[in-house]
């Protein structure tokens, strides 16, 4: 029975036991709850979530090393916190501002608050108490006197608004202007647009450490202080979180507070960015880069000539040949096309030479002595060349030499001095070896100089070449022996002329202009006629071109029309008041020459009236030069002179010319008749011709006048004035004078 009553206790006080158990199980999460059924308020039992402003540095900042957020409000923090058992996770406010970030409940508690503020969204929020006491100063430039409190503008961090806040009520006059960062609060502090910046003073203590900064001043006196708390919405949770952290705050120790705030504030906390390197080693970097740019510099352009001399050693191989150091035929014929084109006027020949046989040579007396003779020719004819000659080897022993035409004395001269010296340069040096040298030449034409075609001109030049070496030894040939005859005469015609009119070659001859219906001598021309000492009577047609190409045609005409004048002077002075058409080139109206003057002053100076001389200007003049030739006619005219306009109908007249052109006469060409195309037609033009320049008020005169026929339709169409063969050929001045005295 005792042993019934023993199990029966013992099985009671188990079961008591048990139920205790279960009582202290159940009552337990009410002492200690557990995480998993807390919610918010258990997530403060262990992990409480700060966010902070991380660029507030030394209050709030990042350590370099862990990335980690620390600083003085950090640590003061984590301090309270854990008296009180919990475990801090800073987490950087990502919000404008801590109004902003106590609506986020991704952090339990925000700070750094003054004192408790609305959230952006309206809601009140509760605060800790003071962690510690913050001192927050002004910060202006040297030398700068601030106004009075009440007129001061200062400069915030619109991140610190709670700080704001609190100086708008300390100080109601002050007027607060915010910033996005401390680099645009300093600018316009700088710009005068605020009178001084305020912060946190340890915040002053790390910022003004930058270089560029170094202008910035601490005002002296500590404007106020500001408490640091954090704060959390006015909510259960956050009251019970904000009551275990001041739990925590009351055991922070002085002692402590001062330990963590010299740890930090002694610390080399500031970091140098690219600008401070700058802005503190300007006097260095300056040279610095200076001399990286000039090195730079420098190598590029070393660079460059090198690639140029590289370019130009290039260009001597490509133009110049190895052996002789004659132009290569490339070289040669670059050359060529920028003489030509330097120099339209000068009258060049192309010669192409080749030495008979040559191979035999070489291959008797060997390379060497073969190539050395080559050298010789190339020294030898580059002695005489000019700079606007030259010379190529265009390969082997085919030489081209592109020289001034200097007439048959010049080739003759090359031939002795040049190609005699190559026939004989073996001999001359005991070999007995005389050479052939076959040589063709072709003169260019003014074609050649409008479009410049070098291979062309060699092929030309090597086919003369190949003729005097299929027909004979030695010797040269002209590719186009006319162009070199004309040539030739032209520069005959050229050289001669000073001569011509100092020594009477040159004679002005008369072609009486007649009335027809009256058969009266009306008048005569004035035509230009050269019985040329070597080449005989040249005709006008041959040498005025040529005269007028080289410019030459004016000390003809002033010849002519001073013996013209000359003349006229002489008949004046025996009682023959006589008129003679002289003629006006083209070529005469040069610039600075005033024609119009030159008449004038040699009228007078041979004591005539100017109606005495009839200026011709062919037609063609006046189609390609229309303004200036009529601005001449014009001014002629108010002179006095008579003016004709010659060769009308032989040319490519216009109408317009005869509405636009205000000449007295109008020589009508009579060749317009014998040019291809139906004479009657022809007929019926010259009579439409003859009345219409009458109605438009204007003479006319028909010249090229041949027979008697011709005579009799223009007398019949109205035109009486005629000039031509069958009435007068042109004749010398004395049998022009016997036949008027007759
Ligand atoms: P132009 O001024 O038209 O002179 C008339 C030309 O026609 C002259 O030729 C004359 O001899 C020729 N002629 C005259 N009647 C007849 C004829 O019935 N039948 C044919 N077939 N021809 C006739 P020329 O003297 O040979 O002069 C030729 C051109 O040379 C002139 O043509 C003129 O333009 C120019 N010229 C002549 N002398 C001078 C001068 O001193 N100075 C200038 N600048 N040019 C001149
Ligand atoms: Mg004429
Ligand atoms: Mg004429």
């Amino acid at each position: 029975m005792r042993s019934a009553l023993r199990g029966c206790r013992q099985s009671i006080l188990s079961l008591a036991l048990f139920l205790c158990a279960i009582v202290v199980l159940c009552t337990l999460p009410v002492l200690a709850p557990s995480p998993a059924l807390a919610g918010p308020t258990e997530r403060a039992g262990t992990v409480l979530t700060v966010g902070v402003p991380t660029d507030r540095c030394p209050m709030f900042y990042e350590d370099a090393q862990t990335g980690e957020v620390t600083g003085i409000g950090a640590d003061l923090m984590r301090a309270a916190a854990e008296e009180t058992g919990y475990a801090v996770s800073f987490m950087p406010v990502e919000e404008e501002t801590l109004k902003d970030a106590l609506d986020n409940d991704a952090y339990d508690v925000v700070m750094p608050f003054g004192s408790a503020i609305t959230s952006a969204s309206g809601k009140p929020s509760i605060v800790s108490d003071n962690l510690i006491q913050t001192p927050f100063t002004l910060v202006t430039t040297n030398g700068r006197n601030l106004p009075t409190i009440s007129e001061l503008t200062v400069g915030m961090l619109r991140s610190l608004g709670g700080g704001a806040e609190t100086v708008g009520e300390l100080y109601p006059g002050i007027k607060i202007e915010f910033f996005d960062t401390m680099a645009q609060s300093v600018d316009a502090l700088r710009a005068g647009s605020v009178d001084a910046l305020l912060h946190n003073s340890y915040v002053w203590s790390y910022v003004l450490q930058k270089p560029s900064y170094s202008d910035l001043r601490v005002q002296p006196s500590a404007m106020f202080s500001m408490d640091f708390r954090a704060g959390a919405l006015d909510t259960p949770q956050g009251r019970q979180i904000i009551s275990r952290l001041n739990a925590g705050i009351a055991k922070l120790s002085d002692t402590k507070r001062q330990a963590i705030i010299l740890d930090h504030t002694s610390r080399r906390l500031y970091r140098y960015d690219l600008s401070d390197y700058i802005y503190q080693y300007w006097p260095f970097v300056l040279p610095g880069v200076l001399l990286f740019v000039a090195l730079i510099a420098v190598t590029v352009l070393r660079r460059r000539t090198y690639l140029l001399e590289q370019e130009k050693k290039m260009q001597r191989l490509i133009d110049y040949d190895q052996l002789t150091g004659a132009l290569s035929l490339e070289g040669f014929k670059n050359r060529v096309q920028e003489l030509l084109r330097a120099n339209p006027d000068v009258p060049y020949l192309l010669s192409y030479t080749n030495i008979k046989g040559f191979k035999f040579a070489n291959e008797r007396l060997g390379r060497k002595a073969g190539d050395e003779l080559l050298r010789f020719w190339v020294t030898k004819t580059q002695e005489t060349l000019s700079d606007v000659e030259a010379m190529g080897r265009i390969e082997g022993d085919h030489f081209a030499v592109l020289r001034r035409s200097g007439g048959e004395e010049q080739i003759k001269r090359d031939d002795a001095e040049v190609i005699d010296a190559v026939r004989q340069y073996f001999t001359n040096r005991n070999a007995e070896y005389p050479l052939h040298v076959c040589g063709g030449i072709y003169v260019l034409t003014a074609e050649d100089y409008r479009q410049v075609n070098v291979d062309r001109m060699l092929d030309y030049a090597r086919q003369a070449e190949k003729n005097v070496r299929r027909s004979r030894d030695d010797g040269y040939e002209f590719y186009n022996p006319d162009q070199w005859i004309r040539d030739r005469r032209a520069a005959d015609v050229v050289r001669h002329l000073p001569v011509a009119i100092q020594t009477g070659e040159l004679q002005v001859w008369y072609q009486p202009q007649v009335d027809h219906a009256t058969g009266r001598i009306i008048g005569a021309e004035a035509l230009c006629r050269w019985e040329h000492a070597k080449l005989g009577w040249l005709r006008p047609a041959e040498f005025i071109p040529v005269l007028e190409e080289h410019g030459l045609i004016q000390e003809l005409d002033l010849f002519v029309w001073k013996r013209a004048c000359e003349d006229l002077q002489r008949w004046n002075e025996q009682g023959l008041h006589r008129s003679v058409s002289i003629n006006l080139s083209r070529s005469d109206l040069k610039e600075g020459v005033d024609i119009p003057k030159l008449f004038l002053d040699m009228v007078a100076e041979h004591g005539l009236t100017p109606d005495q001389l009839r200026i011709e200007i062919t037609e063609t003049a006046f189609v390609e030069d229309s303004d200036l030739l009529i601005d001449t006619t014009v001014r002629l005219r108010e002179l006095g002179f008579q003016v004709e306009m010659d060769d009308f109908g032989s040319g490519y007249s216009s109408l317009n010319m005869l509405k636009e052109v205000p000449v007295d006469r109008i020589k009508l060409d009579l060749r317009f008749l014998s040019g291809a195309g139906d004479p009657e037609r022809g007929c019926i033009i010259v009579s439409h011709i003859i009345r219409m320049v009458g109605a438009l008020g204007m003479r006319l005169i028909a010249e090229g006048v041949e027979n008697a026929e011709q005579a009799s339709f223009l007398q019949a169409s109205g035109c009486n004035e005629m000039q031509g063969f069958y009435f007068y050929k042109p004749m010398s001045v004395e049998d022009f004078e016997s036949m008027l005295g007759q």
